[in-house]
């Protein structure tokens, strides 16, 4: 028996994770979780999972919620997510929370030695240098959630990494993969919310159509594979059923294959190394499908990707600018008040002017992350 820490329970990732926990209640079980605004998922988690603590965004839901449960713990706020994942009870944490919020809370699990199955990339992008450091020195592993990274890693299965050629991410090219960038000019958040193949949080889904969900990625296998940028690959692969492929010395390939679907690299996270079944999981049926397409990344057209490749190679705290502008630039384009080929553009100045300083410690991460923002917010005012 597992017992889980949860942040970001209420998200498209934390609900999936959900899902795995409650049908496999024999293996896995949740003692703390938190959530943002939503009030209503956290009842039901409660009510279904009864874990031990829960920790609110705001003080608010907390009081308000403990009145109605008051044999369970409450917190909040960003010291809540750090009690969340420093649960004594648990061994394991999922962080499916969304940016780079997420960070501290994952040091402080690393330092218990807890697995980490990490879901919240932005964390890895952010301060990659400082997670994979900690997570040697205190023995915590840290498993891949996010589709791409779990392929590689069950690609790389009982293989000497030194033989390791090339990772090559699939990238199914988001809800504008069709379009040109003179039709980019005037889509709507709308039509960008509209992904093809998956069903995913809101920032994810701009990420996705702007292809810095790839440019994260790509620094997100950076980090945890140790690998140079030159030996990593962007494919596009429109039926997002190849989740990703490594290359060995001897030319051989070796993918990892399915139809999408999350809760399977969440779930590979969560039993590995083993794997259990997994409860209404559709069966690939490749004959049924007949026919899977791949083409080369244009980087003029998918701009984003170029940038983070960039940022990735400089790293750094260009890392931190590129990331936190992202986040930002992101927000104001859900909230209508950029356009959509804004938000390349804005990441883009922010990294121009940005002075990189190499090797960041937590505190200048910290404070290049919320400078940033305040940078972007004030080049749209
Ligand atoms: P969602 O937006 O669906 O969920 C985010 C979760 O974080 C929610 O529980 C939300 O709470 C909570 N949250 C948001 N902001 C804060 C905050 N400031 N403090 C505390 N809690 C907060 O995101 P996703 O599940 O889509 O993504 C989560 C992470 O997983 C991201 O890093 C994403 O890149 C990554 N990922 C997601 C995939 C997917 O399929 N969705 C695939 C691969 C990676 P509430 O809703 O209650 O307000
Ligand atoms: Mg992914």
């Amino acid at each position: 028996m597992k017992k889980i820490s949860l942040l970001g329970a209420t998200g498209s990732i934390g609900w999936q994770t959900f899902d795995i926990l409650l049908a496999h209640p024999e293996d896995f079980k949740l003692v703390a979780f938190s959530a943002g605004q939503n009030i209503e998922k956290s009842r039901e988690m409660i009510e279904k999972l009864q874990p031990e603590l829960v920790s609110m965004q705001t003080e608010e839901a907390a009081v308000a919620l403990h009145k109605e449960y008051p044999q369970i713990s409450f917190t909040y706020g960003a010291k809540g997510l750090v009690e969340v994942a420093t649960h004594p009870d648990s061994t394991v944490l999922v962080n499916a929370v969304l940016g780079s919020v997420g960070l501290e809370s994952t040091l402080a699990a690393i330092r218990m030695g807890k697995t980490i199955a990490i879901a919240n990339k932005e964390t890895l992008v952010t301060a990659g240098h400082l997670v994979m450091a900690e997570a040697k020195k205190y023995n915590a592993p840290i498993l891949p959630v996010d589709s791409e990274h779990s392929a590689l890693f069950q690609s790389m299965n009982g293989e000497n990494p030194k033989t390791i050629e090339r990772l090559i991410l699939t990238a199914s090219g988001g809800s504008f993969r069709d379009k040109t960038r003179e039709e980019l000019k005037n889509v709507t958040v709308k039509d960008a919310l509209n992904h093809p193949n998956w069903s995913m949080g809101a920032k994810i889904t701009i990420d996705s159509a702007t292809m810095m969900n790839k440019g994260l990625e790509v620094i997100e296998a950076h980090v945890l594979f140790n690998m140079p940028y030159d030996n990593i690959d962007v494919l596009l692969h429109r039926e997002s059923i190849i989740h990703s492929l490594v290359e060995y010395h001897d030319t051989s390939v070796i993918a990892q294959l399915g139809t999408p679907d999350m809760r399977v690299p969440i779930q590979y996270a969560l039993s590995y190394p083993d794997r259990l079944p997994l409860q209404g999981g559709q069966r690939l049926n490749l004959a049924q499908i007949g026919q899977l397409h791949f083409k080369e990344v244009d980087f003029e057209r998918f701009h984003a990707l170029k940038l983070a490749y960039e940022a990735g190679r400089a790293g750094g705290t260009m890392l931190t600018a590129m990331n936190a502008a992202n986040e930002a630039a992101v927000a104001l384009f859900l909230q209508e008040k950029i356009t959509f080929l804004q938000i390349e553009e804005l990441i883009e100045n922010v990294m121009n002017a940005h002075n990189n300083i190499l090797l960041p410690d937590l505190e200048t991460i910290l404070h290049v992350d919320s400078e940033t923002r305040k940078t972007v917010v004030g080049m749209v005012k």
